[in-house]
């Protein structure tokens, strides 16, 4: 047996087992986000991070997360809402894959946790003519754009004490990239049975350790993601707490997205192959600093894979824009360059003073990023995050 308190080798937070050295990022980021650009933010701004992985059940964590750090930045300096119809490719990835696991037929009460502004929640209680829609989210600006879109908002973080809010019982409940924040899984599969139907299904959507761990990329590895799941890892969790999967998909953009019913199969996945991860992180991270060095830069996406790579290669951009017009004008923690509009991006890297520029994807949305560049006029090489030209 694994004994969970033996020294340096931390117990499994999913199945207790034992955990080994995984993944460990130096100086990195606490803030993903940009705030306004007269925000002060009390140091650190950074800080040393590392995740550890489980030997049988393939989940990785870290063992070190600072709670009360964590629980200030969803308060107080998370997303920034965009405008209707900015960054939808993972909302309509999400909406597809539920029509794929046949879950969007009948008309339900739904939940989701972690609403963020419920953008989701209300096209799909639109699609699913719901009867009704409840919304989880503990911060203040989402929760008002959700509540304009005549959602039932409880402003707080869902937990054991979700039932007490009274709720209908829920038959379709879904997280879209929660359960790799959350810190007590005990509380949060709690209230998820207390408000569940008897018939009700779960979906769990999070970054697929699988795909990321194949890809070597280090888009799941940031401050806020105290798990990394892998499918065997998260049907794991589920079946502790009741949990059967019935179907489960990657998207393009490496998001693993689950169904699970109450009671039904606990079958076992196999476990990703995850040796030398760390190893390629390195040298992804060499080579964009080669590929990147001695040119202006010109970074479009303005959130963690921007502030991630920032880090990496060890020098903000020259230029940085965003397609959500509610992050001009803001920056990143730390930094004193604010956000431009992609107008002014373009108009200024595009001008003969700003010589060798090259022009950075640094988000996922690149399907719908690319040809906005294209159509602001610009002729020159475009990159995404891990090097490969656009
Ligand atoms: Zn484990």
């Amino acid at each position: 047996m694994n004994d969970p308190a033996a020294p340096g080798r931390p117990a499994c937070p999913v199945c207790k087992g034992s955990g080994t050295a995984f993944v460990r990022l130096p100086k990195q980021p606490i803030y993903q986000h940009p705030v306004p650009a007269d925000a002060v933010v009390a140091k650190p701004h950074a800080i040393d991070l590392e995740w550890s992985s489980c030997s049988d059940c393939a989940h990785a964590w870290q063992p070190n997360f600072d709670e009360s750090l964590l629980r200030e930045i969803y308060k107080s300096h998370y997303y920034t809402p965009a405008p209707d119809g900015i960054g939808v490719q993972f909302r309509d990835e999400f909406i597809a894959t539920l029509a794929s696991f046949r879950l969007n037929e009948m008309p339900r009460v739904l939940l989701e946790i972690g609403a963020s502004d419920g953008d989701v929640l209300a096209e799909l209680k639109n699609r699913t003519n719901a009867s009704h829609a409840y919304a989880f989210e503990p911060n203040e600006e989402n929760a008002r754009i959700a509540r304009r879109r005549g959602l039932d908002v409880r402003e707080r973080f869902f937990g054991r004490d979700a039932a007490a809010g009274s709720l209908e019982p829920v038959e379709l409940i879904y997280a879209r990239h929660v359960i790799e924040h959350v810190f007590d899984f005990e509380g949060f599969f709690m209230g998820l049975n207390a408000v569940a139907a008897p018939d009700a299904d779960v979906v769990l959507e999070t970054p697929s350790l699988d795909f990321h761990g194949a890809h070597g990329s280090i888009a799941p590895f940031h401050v806020e993601h105290v798990h990394v799941f892998a499918l065997r890892s998260l049907t794991r969790l589920a079946a502790l707490h009741g949990w059967g999967h019935r179907d489960s998909g990657v998207t393009p953009s490496g998001n693993l997205i689950a169904s699970f019913k109450k009671g039904g199969s606990s079958e076992r996945f196999p476990a990703p192959c995850l040796g030398g991860l760390q190893a390629k992180l390195t040298q992804r991270r060499e080579d964009m600093r080669r590929l990147l060095a001695g040119r202006r830069l010109i970074f479009w996406g303005a959130g963690s894979a921007g502030i991630a790579l920032a880090t990496a290669i060890g020098r903000e951009p020259d230029i940085w824009t965003d397609g959500n017009p509610n992050k001009i004008g803001k920056k990143f923690v730390g930094s004193t360059r604010q956000i431009v509009s992609p107008e002014s991006a373009i108009a200024e890297a595009s001008s003969s003073q700003f010589g060798d520029p090259i022009f950075v994807i640094t988000s996922s949305f690149q399907d719908e990023i690319l040809p906005r560049i294209r159509q602001l006029g610009w002729n020159g090489a475009i990159f995404d995050g891990t090097g490969h030209r656009l």
